[in-house]
């Protein structure tokens, strides 16, 4: 079994998909890329149809590929014309590549009919091309376009155009699934018939109209192709063109077939990211290998025997390339999900008590799924034995209604809001909201949750908003916050309330964490959850910071838009202080180095250890805690590192417990190299032997992985 060749066309066939528009610089970007990874052809546009191909060609003329050979794309010369005068094949030549691409009709009835020349002069039109472009000293590769449609109708015509093009000299005869409505069957028995009349390689070119352009590409390669046309992510016309990727992770786990360079396997998803991301669409995140649902199990029966074998319910082991296990909570889970999720510091009545509260919440609006902070600071809650310590003001269930923000402090510092059941005043007060645990309760929650290390409890705020005609709109926030043992009134102006409200508790909070002026907001997004309640609905406000580095989201309910705010942004805040931002951050890191070893992609340490990564930073350790005292200490960033020092000083450190991983949640953050971080603090076995249909054989173990970036792009 030989190699395959990986041919990409996303700079050409892949941009005639609808949204996409690439720039000279993002072509010239892509093809780098595409270089660096190991794709052996790249084709780079059809200089003859637009200047801006033309430009791309001349601008690789300076700086060429390193490994890859750039390909020109063009067509047979236009029927009753010279070749020499063809003025899309000068171009083509102009293009100084070593390898031109020309399609040529394969279809009868195309030839006749869109063409609208003799099947004769098309033979004509092939030949003379291909022996010209030969005599210019190019690699010439004939794509037969609708050669499978032309070889239903026709066959013997079909497989005339190829020895047409295969006696000028042709160097590779690529048979095209043009309109993409092929099954493999019929794509394996006509490359087979192909293969018996004609001396050149064959290769494989699908459009996934039906579907099946992967399926047909592997069935081509199967039949006999040695080389495979396609585009990553299947970017291309219509429904696409084969997904180049899903091919090479296919060819190379599934069907023992070579196409990448050593090392090469392991970056396959930070280039899918990559290649979303300069071509500005939304990363598919249910695409097979490299999506970020590709490994994401959300159900608890799932998670339970993924705990006792990974290989029950992954096809392949994710790390190979380069994603990383995820692990949902939800109202679907079980202690399964929530154990993996949290690691095994947390026993069975805790985890009950966490997976109820997070079911009740869920009922309520709450969402985990982008709000992986919210759900540490729940699970941080229920390690320390303080549920609900952080929430004195507005958490559902709780305190709406209860402590309304409205009733928040005096301007000059006076006695803390406590009028339990005054809804209707104020900004924060839900009258719809159920009654909850008296504020007592909170109170001594909050209490309790200061005395076990949580930075600052919201205990009051509120918030002005107003607009006057000339001046516009502006907003006034006050809060009080308390943090240990002192408790800290500040006022702040915003251009509108989150602002003023997040201003001011940066600023409440400044003195004693100074460094959350690292932290910064980089996404907001508000969902309506009671669509038919109008402006009085509920909701959900999911918030995502960076400390530039790490990205988290956390999030917050309410039917009081800035109360749902400022739980999101409390969370936030508090999450960072705690150090549990970086395990919380979702996955992907679209453009970090590919891992120098595909095949030892193995995240866990030889001794079972959590390699050493990005998110060791976070780990909680005894050794590392600041002294106990009656006030926290602000913070200060441990040696070598950006992460906060954790403000836990009570109760037992997480890591305190053998192979426990770190504090905070184990989602699987996968990088482009392979080490995704947090999947590599993953205690349990990997199992990386059981995954059966490994063709490629068994990874090795991680010898020292770059870290990735811990961070997503914005
Ligand atoms: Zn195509």
């Amino acid at each position: 079994m030989g190699d395959v060749i990986l041919y990409d066309t996303t700079l050409r066939d892949g941009t005639q998909r609808a949204g996409i528009h690439l720039t000279l610089a993002d072509k010239v970007r892509l093809a780098r890329r595409l270089d660096a990874f190991g794709i052996p052809y790249v084709e780079g546009g059809w200089p003859g149809s637009n200047p801006k191909d033309a430009a791309f060609f001349r601008a690789l003329q300076d700086q060429p590929l390193e490994r890859a050979r750039l390909v020109a794309f063009t067509s047979t010369r236009r029927p009753g014309r010279r070749v020499q005068d063809d003025p899309a094949l000068t171009a083509a030549l102009d293009a100084a590549t070593p390898a031109v691409c020309v399609v040529g009709k394969a279809w009868d009835r195309h030839v006749t009919v869109a063409l609208g020349t003799t099947l004769a002069e098309n033979l004509a039109m092939v030949r003379e091309t291909v022996a010209f472009l030969k005599e210019h000293g190019r690699e010439v590769i004939f794509d037969a376009e609708h050669f499978f449609d032309g070889f239903a109708a026709n066959p013997d015509y079909a497989l005339a155009v190829l020895a047409a093009a295969d006696a000028a000299g042709a160097d590779w005869l690529v048979l095209c699934d043009t309109n993409g409505g092929s099954l493999p069957e019929a794509i394996a028995r006509a490359v087979r018939a192909a293969a018996a009349g004609v001396r050149a390689p064959l290769g494989i070119h699908c459009h996934d109209d039906a579907g099946l352009a992967v399926a047909n590409s592997l069935a081509a390669v199967a039949a006999g192709c040695r080389m495979v046309q396609g585009t990553v992510n299947g970017y291309g016309e219509r429904c696409g063109n084969a997904n180049l990727l899903t091919v090479a992770a296919n060819l190379e786990l599934k069907m023992g077939r070579r196409c990448l360079p050593p090392g090469a396997l392991a970056g396959l998803t930070a280039l899918s990211r990559f290649v979303s991301e300069v071509a500005n669409l939304p990363h598919r995140e249910e695409a097979p290998y490299v999506g970020a649902n590709a490994f994401t199990h959300k159900a608890g029966i799932h998670v339970s025997a993924l705990l006792k074998e990974p290989a029950l319910y992954e096809h392949v082991e994710p790390a190979r390339v380069g994603n990383g296990r995820r692990v949902l909570v939800s109202e679907l889970s079980g202690r399964a999900n929530l154990r993996y999720v949290l690691g095994s510091d947390l026993d069975e009545p805790a985890l009950a008590r966490l997976l109820e509260r997070i079911k009740e919440l869920e009922n309520q609006g709450y969402q985990f799924e982008g709000a992986e902070g919210t759900l540490a600071l729940l699970a941080w809650e229920a390690r320390q034995g303080v549920p609900e310590a952080r929430q004195a003001v507005g958490r559902p269930g709780a305190a709406e209604g209860i402590v309304p923000p409205g009733s928040g402090p005096d301007a000059d510092g006076g006695a803390p809001p406590d009028r339990p059941g005054a809804p209707g005043k104020g900004s924060g007060a839900d009258p719809a909201a159920p009654p909850g645990r008296d504020t007592r309760d909170r109170r001594q929650a909050a209490t309790a949750g200061v005395a076990a290390g949580i930075p600052f409890v919201v205990e009051a705020y509120r918030v002005t908003a107003a607009h006057e005609s000339g001046v516009g709109s502006r907003a006034e926030a006050t809060v009080k916050v308390r943090v240990g043992g002192r408790v800290i009134h500040t006022a702040a102006e915003g251009n509108g309330p989150v602002n003023a409200l997040d201003a001011a508790l940066r600023k409440a909070l400044g003195e004693a964490y100074p460094n959350l002026g690292r932290v910064r907001l980089v996404d907001y997004k508000v969902r309506v959850l009671e669509g038919d309640a109008g402006t009085g609905a509920r909701v959900r406000v999911l918030v995502e910071c960076t400390d530039g580095q790490a990205r988290w989201g956390t999030v917050g309910v309410s039917t009081n838009i800035v109360e749902a705010s400022c739980q999101a942004l409390a969370d936030g805040l508090c999450c960072y202080l705690l150090g549990l931002h970086a395990a919380a951050a979702p996955p992907a890191a679209p453009d970090a180095a590919p891992a120098l070893d595909p095949h030892a992609a193995s995240p866990v340490g030889p001794d079972g250890a959590p390699s050493a990564g990005p998110d060791a930073t976070q780990s909680t350790n005894l050794d590392d805690a600041p002294p106990a005292g009656p006030d926290p200490a602000p913070a200060v960033g441990r040696e070598g590192s950006d992460a906060p020092q954790p403000a836990d000083r009570g109760g037992a450190p997480p890591n305190a417990l053998e192979g426990a991983p770190p504090a905070g949640l184990h989602v699987a953050s996968p990088t482009a190299s392979g080490a995704g971080p947090s999947h590599l603090a993953d205690p349990r076995p990997t199992a990386a032997e059981s995954y059966g249909s490994d063709a490629a054989g068994s990874p090795g173990r991680a010898s020292g992985p770059t870290p990735g970036a811990a961070g997503r792009p914005a």
